[in-house]
């Protein structure tokens, strides 16, 4: 009987030990600063030059694709269209003289990689890193970003006179070569005759 009764007792002790080595960890971070916020309402403060969604300031932009050609997965998609003598496209904020019209500036946003190499290139510094991290979407389509702020009918304006312009500059170039060139003055020595090589 006293031997059931030993057996018994220690059984008690022994759940009781164990549940309370078991929960000593949990007691002591009842007691500890939390290491965790309540994300999405609380936010972590970004490092500096945390790299996130890109932004394009238009603009700014001159349509020198350099920002294309740095990047190595070709996500940015730029069309310009040649301005001509009649139109002032104006300058950048930094003073930067616009001479295309930007009829596309297209980033797919699903496939950049954020490396930030369409960054440092850029002469008017127009496209940068933003501090927005927060841009899922369910449509893959909502992450092509159109930058451009020309409208369809803008964009057929503008390359309609660009290929008037280039026209008139051809036919002028054309009429110049097939002018008759102007008798040479006298005491002019007339020009050598080709020599044949080898001999
Ligand atoms: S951050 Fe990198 S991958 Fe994304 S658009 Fe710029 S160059 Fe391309
Ligand atoms: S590098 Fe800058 S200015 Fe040139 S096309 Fe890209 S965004 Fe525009």
């Amino acid at each position: 009987m006293a031997t059931a009764l030993k057996i018994y007792f220690t059984d008690i002790y022994r759940a009781l030990y164990t549940v309370a080595v078991g929960l000593k960890l949990t007691f002591l971070h009842l007691f500890t600063p939390s290491v965790t916020i309540q994300y999405p309402d609380v936010k972590l403060k970004l490092p500096e030059r945390a790299r996130n969604r890109l932004y394009v300031n238009i603009d700014d932009c001159i349509g020198c694709d350099q920002c294309s050609m740095a990047c190595p997965v070709d996500c940015i998609t730029i069309q310009t269209i040649k301005s001509t003598p009649d139109v002032d496209l104006g300058t950048t904020s930094g003073g930067n003289k616009k001479r295309l019209y930007v009829s596309q500036f297209d980033i797919d946003i699903a496939k950049c990689c954020y490396c930030g190499l369409c960054v440092y290139p850029c002469p008017t510094e127009c496209i940068v890193m933003t501090d927005v991290y927060e841009f899922a979407e369910f449509d893959r389509q909502n992450l092509l970003y159109n930058f451009s702020s020309m409208t369809p009918a803008e964009i057929t304006v503008a390359k309609e006179k660009a290929k008037k312009a280039e026209e008139e500059a051809a036919a002028k170039k054309a009429a110049a070569a097939a002018a008759p060139k102007p008798p040479a003055a006298p005491g002019t020595p007339p020009p050598a005759a080709p020599t044949t090589p080898g001999t």
